[in-house]
């Protein structure tokens, strides 16, 4: 019984001193050093908001994958032109034709930012911005439940890792408000195509962020919305028809309109599940 007892207290330990990662987000934003991280992406020609991140195999299939960053830059600074352009009279696009989630993964957050957004409101926000697109699609769980963590995250630019992880942190690349990361099969057959990872970071040292749409900030929800519409398979638009979609390539400081779906939004991704 007492052998019991002492293994039993030995795992709470082990626990306590390991579990960084955990369903309950903390109250507090800590962690600068990890808000002074900087991100920097492969070059890319003339300012592209897509960046080719090469092929890797995936950890968890062992497939060969290929990633792509695709930045979500401030409205002049966006390049529409190398963008993938859907037809003028159709508002959504894809990464590729049937590249969606064939698997339901988990996601983790670090909360931690230099501009005092509470931990719990990023965690539960993000959560409501996944289900957004989840209810679009009559409730299919496409990003599965996320978590927070208290350590460090790292963006995968070379081969995924089998973590689909948020965090707040410089993103070298001049105007990006955002970057998504996403690896997946996006060639051969659309019958074999499929997402395998996803990374997101908000840049939290060029631009300050808000949780009600303040008229100096980039607003949370508005581009966390538009940049997980890129994690289910949906790609940016810039086409000035379709300047009403969340997934609308231009973003600007205090802009809410992202916050709902649209009616091409909720199209593309009803064609893409
Ligand atoms: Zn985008």
């Amino acid at each position: 019984m007492i052998k019991k007892i002492i293994t039993l207290v030995a795992i709470f330990a082990l626990l306590l001193a390991t579990n960084s990662v955990g369903a309950t987000p903390p109250s507090t934003s800590l962690g600068a050093s990890q808000a002074q991280r900087t991100l920097v992406l492969p070059e890319a020609a003339d300012h592209s908001p897509v960046i080719s991140l090469g092929t890797a195999h995936d950890p968890q299939s062992g497939q060969l994958v290929e990633g792509y960053a695709i930045i979500h830059y401030k409205g002049e600074q966006a390049k529409p032109d190398h963008a993938g352009k859907p037809a003028a009279s159709v508002c959504y696009g894809f990464l590729a034709k049937d590249a969606k989630w064939k698997a339901v993964e988990p996601w983790v957050v670090n909360p931690a930012n230099s501009r005092g957004l509470a931990s719990d409101f990023i965690f539960s926000n993000l959560s409501g911005d996944i289900a957004k697109w989840e209810n679009a699609v009559q409730g299919i769980n496409i990003l599965g439940n996320g978590s927070t963590a208290t350590g460090t995250l790292i963006a995968d630019t070379a081969s995924p890792d089998g973590q689909n992880e948020v965090y707040f942190a410089d993103v070298a690349n001049d105007g990006a408000i955002a970057v998504t990361i996403v690896w997946g099969i996006f060639g051969g057959p659309p019958a074999g195509r499929q997402l395998v990872e996803w990374d997101q970071i908000y840049d939290d040292v060029d631009f300050d962020w808000s949780a009600s749409g303040e008229a100096d900030k980039m607003d949370f929800e508005n581009i966390a919305t538009h940049e997980l519409g890129h994690s289910v398979g949906l790609a940016d638009l810039y086409n000035s028809a379709c300047s009403a979609e969340t997934m609308y390539g231009y973003a600007g400081l205090g802009e809410t309109i992202k916050r709902d779906l649209n009616t091409g939004d909720i199209a593309g991704v009803n064609k893409l599940y």
